[in-house]
């Protein structure tokens, strides 16, 4: 198919550079082929919905596949355990930011979600009986925070890879379209705000694609790589939320970013939570265990963001290890070879690679690293995105969904607690499909698209293909990472986070120089990296504004001038656009969900958060 030629069928012509576009009809379109678009795919064909899924790497290449540590559900394997406790964790987790409805909903549904899985194939570890092994996680407890909970389920430290595979081998049973390699570029939305599909890159011929569906789900993943450092794949680039913003819809709480304490120093690797949950510990430089001076009953497995901040002091402090005293010793050679040969195999196998380090023998060095992205896409438990319009702040997106890391619903509030996101994925991902079937009619007729449906998204192609300044996409996205690392990590002030916004701006204001030397449209990593870079800038500024702006510390967010919650003010999700045209953000909020699902628990009231 002619790409660059002219007789374009009454396409729409970019600089008078025409680019055909083919038109397809679906139900349901689903972007992204991780945990959380899988579920959604498997449960839109059962409904009978014709639906195709776009992915810009292969399914089983998604980063889901790289999840160790396990999925979280209160089964009750290895000891009493109840979902309300699970509820109450998450809710605790999230610092009181997340909704309490979307919580319930999550954590009563969670085992029904981890026996799927294993009914579908999902090769579990198991217990000497024969049951699915759990593992104990960071801020998992029972009893309402008494003792600690074995809630994980794990398949090895191989739990994403076990799940993805099954999953997508799950997806190929039905009729569902997988089209692989397809980079979406953009969605349709009409004058009346109602999303009606998406424009794609097919990036293995240069051809161009223009889907119409009743649904579009964004399942896109994290925008990690906003970051210097991160445990997450090349390909988080948080398109989706990208997406949305240039849609003139906001992101939910995007200053609530996660370091996960035990990055690989040096390459950002993940070591699993799991390894402290089979009992490896951290120590500093005077060989102490210090996480028992910071959490003196939960030690190693408090939650995330405590634990990040407690190795940041005792960095500052000048107890870190190695020669410039700047990272943290993880302890697992106490452990018997045969469990960590066992249980958790894959990480032992990173840590030769990627410290040279046998796990048997020494310790691993390792350091806070960004990991996952609390924020995202505002939805509703049943997936369906949410703006603020007229006063309305769960107004539905009509037409519009999303899943996953992309979203935010929102269940780990200020910090999402280890396995959570796994659940969240399947839980998800099933309540999404559910709707679909309830709201939608398969075949059924859909208006004709706008006439300029897609313009935009090829004039932003095109402008980028052509780019022709003087700074290379490299260049920009490294002093975006460095912006990022410096100025919103695992502590902010104010003042650094102002200087943040004023540097990432200027990031952004560079941007405009940027230079793409291949101008071919097949398999064009110089463009498709652009496209992903202006993605990321995007939630960059985005996430830096929303951190500057938010004068308390919750969850993920530390700040040093002003050091506690403050429920009365900040109890709220932030909202924050950026328009298109000036890329200046604006700033609104929406209440947090003090209501639950169902009578069967109350509403968990605030209180001081320790470990
Ligand atoms: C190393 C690591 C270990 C982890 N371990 C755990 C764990 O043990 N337990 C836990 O609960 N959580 C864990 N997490 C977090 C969890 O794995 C992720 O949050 C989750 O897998 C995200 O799934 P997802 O379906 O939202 O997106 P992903 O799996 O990231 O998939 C995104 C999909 O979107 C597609 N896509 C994106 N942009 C486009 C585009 N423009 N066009 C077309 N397709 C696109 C991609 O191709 C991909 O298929 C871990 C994360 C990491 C990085």
């Amino acid at each position: 198919m002619a790409v660059n030629g002219s007789g374009n069928g009454g396409a729409p012509a970019v600089n008078g550079r025409a680019y055909p576009l083919e038109d397809h009809t679906y139900d349901v379109i689903v972007v992204g082929a991780g945990g959380a678009g899988l579920r959604a795919v498997v449960g839109c064909s059962e409904a009978g919905l014709r639906t195709a899924c776009l992915t810009k790497v292969f399914p089983t290449r998604s980063h889901t596949v790289a999840a160790q540590g396990g999925i979280s559900a209160a089964l009750g394997n290895m000891g009493p355990d109840d979902w309300r406790w699970h509820m109450y964790d998450t809710v605790k987790g999230s610092d009181w930011l997340g909704d309490q409805d979307a919580i319930e909903y999550l954590c009563r549904n969670a085992a029904a979600a981890v026996y799927e899985l294993e009914h579908w194939g999902v090769p579990f570890s198991r217990t000497e009986e024969g049951k699915i092994y759990q593992r104990p996680f960071g801020g998992m407890t029972t009893n309402y925070g008494q003792g600690i909970a074995q809630r994980t389920c794990a398949a090895a430290d191989r739990t994403g890879h076990a799940m993805l595979h099954t999953l997508y081998g799950a997806a190929l049973k039905h009729s569902a379209e997988f089209l692989v390699e397809y980079f979406v570029l953009d969605l349709i939305m009409d004058d009346e705000g109602r999303c009606r599909g998406i424009v794609a890159l097919n990036m293995d011929d240069g051809t161009l694609h223009r889907f119409r569906a009743q649904m579009t789900i964004l399942a896109t993943g994290g925008y990690g790589r906003a970051y210097l450092s991160c445990t997450g794949a090349h390909t988080q680039t948080g398109d989706g939320n990208a997406m949305v913003l240039r849609a003139g819809l906001p992101l939910q709480d995007m200053e609530f970013v996660q370091f996960h304490p035990t990055g690989i120093y040096g390459s950002g690797c993940l070591i699993t939570e799991g390894s402290r949950g089979e009992g490896g510990y951290l120590v500093n430089s005077e060989g102490e265990r210090f996480m028992e001076r910071y959490a003196p009953s939960a030690k190693d497995l408090a939650s995330r963001d405590v634990v990040s901040r407690a190795m940041t002091i005792e960095i500052r402090e000048g107890r870190g290890v190695g020669k410039s005293k700047d990272h943290i010793f993880l302890h697992l050679d106490h452990l018997d070879p045969k469990i960590l040969a066992e249980r958790l195999p894959g990480i032992s196998e990173s840590a030769k690679i990627f410290a040279g380090v046998d796990v048997t023998k020494e310790p691993i060095p390792v350091l806070p690293t960004v990991h996952y992205n609390m924020g995202g896409i505002a939805t509703n438990y049943h997936g369906e995105a949410l703006t603020k319009q007229g006063g309305n702040p769960d107004h539905i997106v009509p037409g519009l969904m999303a899943l996953g890391e992309a979203a935010c619903v929102s269940v780990h509030g200020a910090n999402r607690l280890g396995s959570n996101s796994l659940i969240d994925l399947v839980v998800f991902g099933r309540a999404a499909a559910l709707r679909c079937a309830e709201l939608l009619e398969p075949g059924a007729t859909q208006a004709n698209l706008p006439k300029d449906a897609g313009d935009a998204a090829l004039a932003r192609l095109d402008r980028f293909r052509n780019a022709s300044g003087s700074t290379p996409t490299a260049e920009l996205r490294s002093r975006m990472q460095r912006v990022m690392q410096n100025n919103c990590a695992v502590f902010r002030t104010g003042e650094v986070l102002n200087e943040g916004v004023k540097l990432i701006d200027e990031v952004l204001a560079g941007a405009a120089d940027v230079k793409v030397s291949d101008r071919s449209l097949i398999w064009n990593t110089d463009l498709i990296e652009t496209l992903e870079f202006d993605n990321l800038i995007a939630q960059a500024v985005v996430t830096m504004n929303s951190a500057a702006n938010r004068q308390e510390s919750r969850g993920a967010h530390a700040r040093e001038d002003f050091p506690e919650r403050d429920d009365k003010q900040w109890m709220k999700h932030t909202l924050a656009w950026l328009d298109p045209q000036t890329r200046k953000v604006s700033i609104d909020y929406r209440p947090v969900h003090t209501y639950t699902m169902t009578n069967d628990v109350s509403y968990i009231e605030p209180k001081a958060r320790v470990y």
